[in-house]
């Protein structure tokens, strides 16, 4: 078993889930398709879930459940996404629950979480209305106080889970003057309110995610009691963003399941398609596109998992951090996606022919990852709001403090360190401390330079990896002179090369959590993560981003990395930094049982 406790629930749902290339799995390929075709909303697999009590790890310990730690989190959604991001999304619209568990009294909380695990209970998020998108602030549906309670009146549109599921999160103003605080947060739940004052709108379409419940909901004068108000009148959009921080950088599981399943899909093919005698993966150039892929998984991998830790050792920095994670990771496994199916050739293409078309499903449902739950340019604009104040506080707490930055950088990003409890209250609408993760460059490079008498690392790789790092810290430099020079104002009507700053600041920020990943983790993450190549490539990549490769130390080999891909391949192991292990193929298992029988007889 994987010694690292967090990946326990993650491998333990691989197993019970089994090997989804064989048809009659759960949610195997072959059956999630089935239901893409048709459209269908995936009630069996969603029920297994709840069998399986999958549930109670989206409640806190403390509301009764068993969540712990949102590492632990995006590992088994990773496990679901790569299966099947419709039944994962689905299923997950179950963390919104995390508005109650932030904000709910004792007895909302009660009540949810005895919704979740005793009536297999959903919930939605009701915040987009079709007018006004991304403009929260704009909403039509309106909550008049009355005595007791509420009026409810308007529409929700298009919203995941609205016709399926007992509880509606729904924003709405209950204050035409109050600004910032003219909206309110009511968890509605169904079963309590008359069904004569509220209709489902019909499924939507979607070009990805087919089998999903996209619909709509709207209220016509329905009465919701005031119990039904989460948090204060008034704290309604404060308490959106909050939540928003957490889903949004969960939001990069699902990413990171559909990226695995695509470079699986595409590697099984190369190494046994045959052309001109050998395999595809013999041929240097598709080799490149998939150790390139892997790589970038490995990239993200450190952020998220760095972002997912930093809940629990620096809430106030999450701002910054789940704005990074939303917009990077997303993105980046996007283009991942798309890169390898130039590998896969035509049947990228297909409907079928491969592993039942999981590839060109996962091609599809990948792509609403970065756009929903705040888009792309949503996210960045959270980001460069926030850029001056963090070039502000990075000069102000240069070289001060440097060992409590130490310790929590450490908590953050050794994998063995326990984690202090997740406190949903230490959640900053805006970062006023810092970012630890670029604050702490100048340690890093420290602590490489102590690792220079370390003579079980190759010199090289050392010494590309400062270098490297020396120029992640200039790019820094730089785009703090540009935040202090530019004429920035706050608003909407953000220039996009402050757009493009915040992408760049983005970069940088991911650079930095590979190094941290490596510096506190070398000793227990296996040969291949000691050994650095990886961090080495990966930094020389997320730099091209700033300079040509000829400004660039020259690249090492990567037949390393490219014998690692195929190596956690073939062990059916997930492709991560913590490769934990994947359900076996059938065969492997009866292999492994008849041993077992053998060695008992012996
Ligand atoms: C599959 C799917 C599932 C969804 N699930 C839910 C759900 O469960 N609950 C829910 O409430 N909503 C949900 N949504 C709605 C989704 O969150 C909205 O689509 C989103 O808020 C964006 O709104 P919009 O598409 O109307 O674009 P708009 O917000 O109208 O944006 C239009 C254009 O303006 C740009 N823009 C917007 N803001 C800025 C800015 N600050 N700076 C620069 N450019 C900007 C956008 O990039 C875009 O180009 C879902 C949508 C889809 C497709």
């Amino acid at each position: 078993m994987q010694p690292l406790k967090q990946y326990w629930i993650a491998e333990a749902l691989e197993k019970d889930l089994g090997d989804p290339t064989n048809p009659d799995s759960v949610m195997s390929f072959k059956q999630v398709i089935d239901l893409d075709e048709k459209e269908e909303f995936p009630h069996e697999i969603i029920n297994w879930l709840y069998n399986w009590k999958l549930q109670h790890y989206y409640i806190p310990a403390e509301c009764g459940g068993e969540f712990t730690s949102f590492d632990e989190f995006i590992a088994f959604v990773r496990v679901l996404s790569r299966r099947d991001q419709t039944s994962a999304i689905a299923f997950t619209t179950m963390f919104w629950s995390y508005l109650t568990w932030m904000a709910g009294t004792d007895e909302q909380k009660r009540t949810l979480a005895s919704f979740m695990k005793d009536a297999n209970g959903a919930m939605c998020l009701a915040y987009s209305e079709k007018a006004h998108g991304s403009d929260l602030l704009a909403s039509d549906v309106r909550a008049k106080k009355v005595p007791g309670g509420y009026i409810l009146n308007g529409e929700k549109w298009p919203i995941n889970r609205a016709t399926i599921s007992g509880v509606t999160f729904v924003l709405a103003k209950t204050d035409e003057a109050g600004g910032a605080r003219s909206l309110s947060l009511f968890m509605v739940e169904k079963s309590k309110i008359d069904p004569a004052n509220y209709t489902h709108l019909p499924k939507i379409y979607t070009h990805g995610i087919r089998g999903s419940d996209m619909s709509g909901i709207r209220f016509e004068n329905c009465f919701i009691p005031e119990s039904m108000r989460l948090g204060a009148e008034g704290v309604g959009l404060e308490l959106a963003l909050k939540g928003f921080q957490i889903t949004r950088a969960l939001c990069a599981a699902f990413s990171q399941g559909a990226a695995d399943t695509a470079l699986r899909t595409t590697l099984k093919f190369a190494l046994g398609r045959q052309l001109y005698g050998k395999t595809v993966f013999d041929m240097p150039q598709p080799k490149r596109t998939l150790t390139d892929a892997f790589l970038d998984i490995l990239i993200c991998d450190c952020a998220t998992i760095g972002v997912a830790r930093g809940f629990n050792t620096m809430p106030e920095q999450i701002s910054v951090w789940s704005a990074v994670v939303k917009y990077f990771v997303t993105t980046t496994l996007e283009t991942v996606v798309q890169n390898v199916s130039v590998v896969l050739g035509s049947r990228f293409y297909m409907r079928e022919e491969h592993d039942w078309g999981i590839f060109q499903k996962v091609l599809r449902d990948n792509a609403i990852i970065s756009m929903f739950d705040g888009s792309t340019v949503v996210n960045l604009h959270a980001l460069l709001l926030q850029l001056r104040q963090l070039t502000k506080s990075r000069v102000k707490n240069a070289g001060r403090n440097q060992d409590t930055l130490q310790a929590r950088l450490q908590a953050t990003f050794d994998l063995t360190q326990p984690l202090p409890a997740f406190d949903g209250k230490k959640l900053e609408l805006v970062n006023r401390g810092g970012d630890d993760v670029l604050q702490g460059l100048e340690l890093a490079l420290t602590s490489l330079s102590d690792l220079q008498t370390d003579s079980h690392l190759n010199s090289e790789v050392l010494q590309q990896i400062i270098q490297l790092l020396q120029m992640v810290q200039e790019e820094l430099k730089t785009l703090d002179h540009q935040i202090t020079e530019s004429t920035f104002q706050f608003g909407h009507e953000q220039a996009p090369e402050v757009f493009d700053i915040a992408k760049q600041y983005c970069v940088l920020h991911a650079a930095s959590s590979c190094v941290y990943m490596w510096l506190y983790n070398r000793h227990h993450l296996g040969d291949f993560f000691a050994s650095g190549e990886w961090l080495a490539l990966s930094l020389r990549k997320l730099l091209l981003t700033f300079r040509p490769a000829k400004a660039l130390p020259t690249r090492l080999s990567d037949e390393a990395v490219s014998q690692e891909l195929v190596r956690l391949y073939n062990h059916n192991r997930m492709f991560s930094i913590v490769p934990f292990q994947l359900a076996q193929p059938q065969q492997e298992e009866i292999t492994t049982d008849a041993t077992q029988r053998l060695q008992l007889q012996a």
